[in-house]
């Protein structure tokens, strides 16, 4: 079978099905894996891999944004499940037309963002690659026992929820593979959610002191495609009203100016790395949120807009 006809999901479920996880750890499936320790703390752990011409492409991204957005994506699938970040562990393949001045700029991206989430690097590995550059990193976070947010517990009757606008970064990809203009405010404001993207910590843990929150993850591959994993894993269905996507004034100019879809680059674009979370109605939360939709029965994803439909980001 192709490996497109499997589906990069389809390939995870058929790897899931051959190891389960032992008792009481929770495995393949969520952002992280939650590995409960005799300190009465939960270990996280997750692993993200970033390729060169899928992930991006060298002669449009800086090594430091490149090294920033490693970590990056790592320490938001922490935040996913309202976790603390404390440490990451970096591999590098990379091919001989990488220069020294290349990979001291990625380490200075690298470690300018495990400073600011006050995340320490403890190891990795490196060697060289044929041709493109490969770069893995994981990282280890905690959370006290049993407060992760998982994505296999939202409620029929939830409200569904996003901390932050969705779409920026998705409109600044659409700059740099376009071409357009980038020296304008709107321009540089998209292109930083794309290049420099920010975890989402502290809303996170906020988040995750609240009972009332269900369900959580990050918005990695756009809400299309996130909500679903929330909806397959808690086996609920969910009504998304499409006027309330929040989409920022810089992507509701870019969009008018290039006759683009806003809600297309926002629910399929992905990348945003804000929370999805569901709650119970009307919790009052500290941290600011937008309600997008509703949690029902049954396994349907229903957009308000019956004749419009949405597909988030996947691999093959
Ligand atoms: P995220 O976007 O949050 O990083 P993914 O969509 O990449 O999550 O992965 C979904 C789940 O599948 C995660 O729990 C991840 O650990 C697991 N997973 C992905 N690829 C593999 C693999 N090759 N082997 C085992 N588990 C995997
Ligand atoms: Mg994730």
């Amino acid at each position: 079978m192709a490996l497109d006809t499997l589906g990069e999901f389809g390939l995870i479920d058929e790897i899931r099905r051959r190891f389960a996880s032992p008792n009481g750890m929770t495995g393949i499936g969520d952002d992280c894996a939650i590995i409960p320790q005799q300190s009465g703390l939960d270990t996280l752990v997750s692993t993200d891999l970033i390729v060169e011409d899928i992930h991006f492409l060298r002669s449009d991204m800086r090594p430091y944004d490149i090294g920033w957005r490693s970590a990056a994506v790592n320490i938001s699938d922490i935040a996913a499940m309202g976790g603390t970040p404390f440490a990451t562990f970096l591999s590098v393949a990379l091919p001989q037309s990488v220069d020294h001045e290349w990979i001291t700029q990625f380490i200075d991206g690298y470690q300018a963002i495990s400073q600011q989430y006050n995340v320490a690097l403890l190891g990795g590995d490196t060697t060289s690659s044929p041709d493109k550059i490969v770069v893995n990193v994981g990282v280890l976070g905690t959370a006290p026992h049993g407060t992760a947010k998982r994505r296999d517990t939202a409620q029929e009757g939830d409200w569904v929820c996003v901390t932050g606008a969705l779409g920026d970064a998705a409109a600044g990809l659409h700059i740099i593979l376009n071409n357009h203009e980038r020296d304008n405010d709107i321009a540089r404001q998209l292109l930083a959610h794309h290049y420099r993207p920010t975890p989402q910590v502290e809303a996170g843990l906020a988040l995750a002191r609240m009972p009332e929150v269900h369900a959580m993850m990050d918005i990695s591959d756009g809400v299309a495609s996130d909500l679903r994993h929330i909806l397959e894993a808690s086996h609920v269905g969910a009504f998304v009203d499409l006027d309330s996507i929040p989409l920022s004034p810089a992507l509701r100019s870019y969009a008018a100016q290039h006759s683009l879809d806003a809600l297309q680059l926002a629910l399929a674009g992905g990348e945003d790395f804000e929370l999805l979370f569901t709650m119970a109605p009307n919790t009052p939360l500290a941290t600011p949120y937008y309600k997008i939709g509703t949690i029902t029965q049954g396994n349907d994803l229903q957009w308000s807009d019956p004749s419009r439909n949405f597909k988030g980001f996947t691999h093959f």
